[in-house]
């Protein structure tokens, strides 16, 4: 959504400016884009650091990245806030994710002394029959703004881990972020084994042609780019992609509960997370929880992300503001109901109320596509068989959640909703970085990241035959 958002960042791959979305007129950083000489030029260096940090052995990499998590756990306020002020999120949340972002390194520098293999007997004959995991060499990595530390370090930390060098393109409307972890970095890591290239589409495809793995996190039309020319290369490539995440709610769930979970969920971070719930699907019944629903959205707290009790900050920038009000006027248009959608904080911020709508038919975009932003549609059916069929209705398959005290029904979604994460009784958004991530149809490309599926990604097998020497068959 970003990418053309000339009123947020200039991404014309020459100068990048990140702006502040709760003060516009605050520049967090004006940065050159990286050439594509350059990130030619990053790549090889990048090949020569790889075949380095290799050599150094399990023992080493472990510590660099202990090391790492170490110098960003120190610089944790300081990350807090540059994320606050660089992407507008609510600083309770911000740090959060520096806490995450240091638990990432930790659990990945552990990994670097995992077994890389397995021993079997050969078919036939002496000798041991092996296999061996190696790293690709060169990980490019392309990634959004909305976990602007996180996200590039869910990405790097295995890549590292697993032997490899990174070159981290990240959204140039997180930029800012993205140079202060390398910079907090420089020393801990070899040189030139963790490069930041800022910039925009350009340096992007730059990053794509120069790496030997590429994995990307943003949109789905982005995203489908991004693997078409790393397919083409013959790389391989994972990509992590929109979302239109539904919560289904059955009759006996606890209204109060069940709704303050879906509106964090839903406007939490200003809905800016791709794990947002973006359709509420209420079996039978939907006053209950509509109406607990509204009270919970009116109770989120709007307005300055660097408050301790902000819930829901600005969205990232004019553009997104304007598409998340265009998409409820819409929907209204069509037919839907406001049900809540209250006065935006004065100033210049980039500020939207949530939108939670109701009565929106279901084939009205809004009910269809991702809009990346506080906004919500509330649905009613008959039965779980519809309930199903709805959540599954669209293109994407990220996550979805249910909402019921019957395990049996919570089983029955479990089986046949077609996302990659399931939740009961649980938010959509939250994600456990230690299990594999990823979603279903076009919200994802390729294997799972996060856990121990991003080792496998960063490294291929070798099969080995060892034989004594002089052994004949
Ligand atoms: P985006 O697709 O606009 O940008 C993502 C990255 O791709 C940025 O770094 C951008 O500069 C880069 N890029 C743009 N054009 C490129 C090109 N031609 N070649 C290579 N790189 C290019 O996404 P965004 O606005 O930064 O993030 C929001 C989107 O990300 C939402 O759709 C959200 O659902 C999704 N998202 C998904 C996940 C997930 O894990 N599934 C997580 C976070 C965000």
């Amino acid at each position: 959504m970003t990418t053309t958002d000339t009123t947020r960042a200039q991404s014309a791959d020459e100068t990048l400016v990140s702006r502040n979305p709760a003060a516009p007129d605050d520049v967090v950083a004006t940065i050159r884009s990286a050439t594509p000489d350059e990130v030619a030029g990053a790549a090889a260096r990048a090949r020569g650091a790889h075949r380095a940090w290799v050599g150094l052995g399990a023992a080493a990499r472990a510590a660099a990245l202990h090391g790492a998590a170490q110098r960003v756990e120190d610089a944790a306020d300081d990350l807090a806030a540059l994320v606050v002020r660089e992407v507008g999120k609510p600083v309770a949340e911000a740090r959060g994710e520096v806490a995450r972002t240091v638990a990432i390194l930790r659990y990945y520098a552990q990994q670097a002394f995992d077994p890389v293999g397995a021993v079997h007997e050969p078919a036939a004959g002496a000798g041991l029959l092996l296999t061996r995991r190696r790293p690709h060499g060169v990980a490019g990595l392309i990634t959004p703004w909305n976990f602007p530390l996180a996200i590039p370090v869910w990405k790097a930390a295995p890549a590292l881990a697993a032997g490899n060098a990174v070159l981290l393109k990240p959204s140039p409307d997180a930029a800012a972020c993205a140079l202060r972890l390398a910079a907090l970095l420089d020393d801990v890591l070899p040189p030139g084994l963790f490069t930041v290239l800022p910039g925009g589409a350009a340096t992007g495809s730059a990053v794509v042609e120069a790496a030997d793995v590429v994995s990307f996190t943003g949109s789905t039309a982005i995203g489908t780019e991004v693997v078409r020319a790393a397919t083409a290369r013959g790389i391989p490539v994972q990509a992590e992609m929109g979302g239109h995440n539904a919560a289904i709610v059955l009759p006996d769930a606890d209204p109060k509960a069940t709704a303050a979970q879906l509106a964090a969920a839903a406007f939490g971070f200003a809905g800016q997370k791709c794990t947002a719930t973006k359709r509420v699907i209420v079996v039978g019944d939907p006053a209950p929880l509509r109406d607990a629903l509204v009270e919970a959205t009116a109770a989120l707290a709007l307005g300055d992300p660097g408050d301790g009790a902000t819930v829901v900050g600005p969205v990232i920038g004019e553009r997104a503001r304007d598409a998340v009000l265009a998409a409820s006027a819409s929907a209204v248009e069509a037919g839907g109901t406001l049900l809540a959608g209250g006065q935006e904080p004065s100033g210049t911020g980039w500020f939207v109320a949530p939108q939670l709508l109701e009565g929106v038919p279901e084939d009205h975009w809004l009910a269809r596509e991702e809009v990346f932003g506080p906004i919500a549609v509330l649905f009613s059916v008959p039965d779980l068989d519809a309930a199903v069929a709805l959540a599954s209705s669209v293109r994407h398959g990220l996550v979805t959640s249910v909402h019921t005290r019957d395990l049996d029904a919570a089983l029955e979604v479990v089986d046949r909703v077609d996302t990659g994460l399931v939740k009961v009784n649980a938010p959509s958004t939250g994600v456990d970085f230690h299990m594999p991530f990823g979603g279903e149809k076009e919200s994802s490309r390729g294997p799972r990241e996060q856990g121990k599926a991003a080792l496998d990604f960063y490294s291929h097998d070798c099969t080995v035959s060892l034989l004594p020497s002089g052994w004949a068959r």
